[in-house]
């Protein structure tokens, strides 16, 4: 019985789009998962001292913001 299944070639290398060999972390970047772009984000306790230590509370604010991955969750300080 003669094989009529057609051959698939390239399977694996169509619309694959290839990053660079070099991975270069991009800034603001997730490096966990490369894909989602970290956001700040600020928590409750650096939004209240901003209010309350106002002005100087926004010190406190930016420094207690994170950066949150919207992709895969993960946060960073
Ligand atoms: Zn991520």
């Amino acid at each position: 019985i003669p094989t009529t299944h057609p051959r698939v070639y390239n399977i694996h290398s169509r619309g694959v789009t290839r990053y660079p060999a070099n991975s270069i972390v991009v800034v603001g970047g997730c490096p966990v998962c490369r894909v989602g772009v970290l956001e700040y984000c600020f928590t409750f306790l650096g939004i209240f001292l901003a209010i309350v230590l106002f002005p100087f509370g926004f010190i406190c604010c930016f420094a207690l913001r994170k950066r949150r991955c919207p992709n895969c969750g993960a946060t960073f300080t």
